[in-house]
């Protein structure tokens, strides 16, 4: 029996990982073909705000696949509009090819909720699961409970063993704006993303008014970092005030200190090779800490700002010998906003507003001990920050 391979989603944008995938299911699983079918409006998540219109990502498609041999665009979902249910998809599809087998692609997340999609039994009767591994926690037993319990029902579920695919819709959204997706896009999708402005390319992020800037920082962010970067924006704006450093270039700085951090690892090292920026020993086996270092970059090449909110965006991890006071304030800032809760914060809020220098010592100090205690290798910038201020301090 002819299996045919059934692969939807939002595709927003389609990236390498998507065609990497319909590939290894191609070559893998013994299919006659796969059909890719981008959703009108997908039932499972909310496009994000600036998203492209359902035909724009269908030609994206397109484009992404041309030349690629067993894998087809299908417009089922587009052309019958509305929301995209799977359970319709595969019942007209079974009347375009009743003899054959249709093996649907679906993610481990997907399956794993499988349950809240609608008339899921109804998928399972006509449709046999090919299950890709999202490799985002391992979460194999209860994957493996789960197909057990789908074909207890009478279902067929199939787990793949694919490579996994390093890149996401959500985290390409972000390197698009930062300028370094090409590594993860088919050359003719970025020329169409941005002759079409799609995604945010076509907006000028320079030297944005406060309130433009927050919305597009709020936007780059993962949600639960939000209040965090508030907090730490107007924690910074207080102590400018106080210490008598400029009270915008604090605010913004505060506002941009995170910008990258969503990215994981492997991304922020992408962003410093699309930058051409050469990485030292310990950044390299600690990609944690280059958040500071791509923000900076981030926030010189896209954001356009100052010199001065640059460099306290650059040492707000690990400090450096020789702070300037703004330097000092993102560093404390970023510790002591309000919504940080951890032994000690009280201390050094109080340090904060009396000797800005003895609170950069105190977060120095933790943040190192912290590390020895779990055997983690400390950068040589904060030492070098710890010695610099206690030799100030001697007579
Ligand atoms: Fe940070
Ligand atoms: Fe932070």
């Amino acid at each position: 029996m002819e299996r045919i391979g059934i692969y939807g989603g939002a595709f927003n944008p389609p990236h390498l990982g998507h065609i990497r995938g319909a590939k290894y299911a191609l070559e893998t699983l013994g299919l006659a073909k796969i059909l890719m079918i981008p959703s009108c409006i997908s039932p499972h998540k909310d496009s994000p705000p600036n998203s492209p219109t359902p035909r724009q990502r269908m030609e994206m498609l397109r484009l992404a696949l041309d030349g690629e041999r067993g894998i087809e665009v299908s417009s089922i979902e587009l052309d019958r509009g509305g929301t995209s249910y799977t359970w319709q998809t595969l019942q007209q599809l079974r009347e375009q090819y009743p003899d054959a087998e249709l093996v649907l692609l679906i993610g481990t997340d997907m399956l794993l909720s499988i349950e809240t999609w609608m008339q899921y039994e109804k998928i399972l009767k006509e449709a046999s699961l090919a299950v890709f591994y999202r490799g985002e926690k391992d979460e194999s037993r209860k994957i493996a409970d789960k197909k057990k319990q789908l074909e207890a029902m009478g279902g067929n579920v199939h787990l793949v063993d694919n490579p996994v695919t390093e890149i996401s819709s959500t985290q390409l959204r972000r390197m698009l704006v930062f300028g370094c997706a090409s590594p993860f896009l088919p050359e003719s999708v970025e020329t169409y993303i941005r002759q079409n402005g799609l995604y945010g390319t076509a907006q000028n992020y320079r030297n944005l008014p406060m309130d433009q800037l927050e919305q597009v920082v709020v936007g780059l962010l993962k949600p639960n970092r939000v209040k965090h970067v508030l907090g730490c924006r107007d924690t910074a704006a207080e102590l400018a005030r106080l210490w008598g450093e400029d009270e915008t270039l604090a605010a913004r700085a505060g506002l941009l200190h995170d910008i990258t951090k969503a990215l994981d690892g492997p991304l922020q090292l992408t962003l410093c090779q699309e930058y051409g920026t050469v990485l030292d020993s310990f950044s390299c086996k600690n990609p944690k800490t280059l958040h500071a270092l791509t923000g900076s970059l981030v926030a010189d090449r896209i954001f356009g700002e100052s010199k001065a909110v640059v460099d306290a965006i650059r040492t707000h991890t690990t400090g450096k010998a020789n702070m300037n006071l703004l330097q000092k304030i993102i560093y404390v800032a970023d510790y002591m906003e309000p919504n940080r809760d951890f032994p000690g914060v009280e201390k050094l809020r109080r340090l904060a507003h009396t000797d800005i220098d003895g609170a950069l010592k105190l977060g120095l100090q933790m943040t190192l001990d912290m590390l020895r205690q779990q055997g983690s290798e400390c950068s040589p910038e904060s030492l070098e920050a710890l010695r610099y201020l206690q030799n100030a301090q001697q007579p």
